[in-house]
């Protein structure tokens, strides 16, 4: 079983010839909405991948927040637990694309409202967790509180420090597994480059295992979007980690469902099934 405590968002775009100027107003091309925030996505890479996700998390009292607790039943993912709060929005990023440019907004909105209590309240939920997977779209003294019961319970937690945030000593004593990009562990893991807890993810090359010594290659794609890389790659680690693999297995599979998800489209759109993955780890 795995819990994933984070965020809820919805991607808004809007695609246009040019980026609009100050007190500007133009047409725009196409407008879609998808699904997102790091917390979601991750909690569909795992279920997409047979395992048994719930998601601790927040959406506002508006119609956008039940489209995405909506969209997570449909993954497979259960919401029994996620609130919508009054007063404030569902997270949400507003993103002006044109050409290869663009400009984000992004509104946390009711995933600010994911607190040291709610998570408190939901103490029975991470403590019946195989592990628990967390990021950094929720403020930091709920990912504290999270830390802290999952050690009063011996649960297992992989902390994917993304957006990067500076790191108090208290994550690195209590995380299990911590899941940095490059940007991130350079940003912010300096003098903690040694830690044997640290699983960095280097893009098309690979995943440099815990202990800093050895690689695993990436897997040679034709990347179509990268967006939702590091997503499918959690996601898929906590799955298997879940399923009882040792890392370095967990982490060779984690790097083949990522390889597999920038083939795609879309953070969620290209995640894949377990089966897919499975293929290309045989091949
Ligand atoms: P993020 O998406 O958080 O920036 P990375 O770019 O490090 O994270 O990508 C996460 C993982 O996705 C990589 O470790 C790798 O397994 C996979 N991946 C990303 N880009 C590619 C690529 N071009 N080819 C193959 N695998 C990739």
């Amino acid at each position: 079983k795995v819990t994933v405590v984070g965020s809820i968002n919805v991607d808004m775009v809007t695609t246009s010839e040019k980026m609009p100027k100050q007190g500007e107003t133009i047409l725009g091309e196409a407008f879609h909405t998808v699904p997102g925030g790091k917390g979601a996505n991750q909690a569909v890479a795992a279920a997409k991948l047979g395992a048994d996700v719930t998601m601790l998390g927040k959406v506002g009292e508006d119609a956008i927040g039940k489209e995405m607790i909506a969209n997570l039943q449909k993954e497979k993912v259960c919401t029994d637990y996620v609130e919508p709060v009054t007063g404030i929005s569902t997270g949400v990023a507003t993103i002006l694309l044109s050409g290869g440019d663009n400009r984000i907004i992004v509104t946390p909105g009711a995933n600010l409202k994911v607190t040291p209590e709610y998570v408190r309240r939901h103490e029975k939920v991470l403590r019946e967790s195989d592990i628990v997977l967390i990021q950094f779209e929720i403020p930091l003294e709920t990912v504290e509180e999270v830390l802290r019961i999952c050690e009063a319970h011996q649960v297992p937690v992989v902390i994917n420090p993304a957006p990067a945030q500076k790191l108090k000593k208290v994550f690195w004593e209590k995380a299990t597994w911590i899941t940095p990009n490059e940007t991130e562990r350079d940003e912010l893991f300096d003098g903690h480059t040694f830690s044997n807890k640290m699983i960095v993810t280097l893009g098309g090359e690979g995943v440099l295992l815990p202990g800093a010594e050895t690689v695993i290659p990436g897997f040679s794609v034709t990347a179509v979007d990268t967006t939702g890389a590091g997503d499918t790659f959690n996601g898929a680690l906590a799955s298997s980690l879940a399923a009882g693999k040792p890392v370095t297995e967990a982490v060779s599979f984690a790097n083949a469902a990522a390889a597999i998800s920038v083939t795609e489209f879309g953070a969620q759109g290209g995640m894949p099934l377990k089966k897919a993955v499975m293929q290309l780890l045989e091949k």
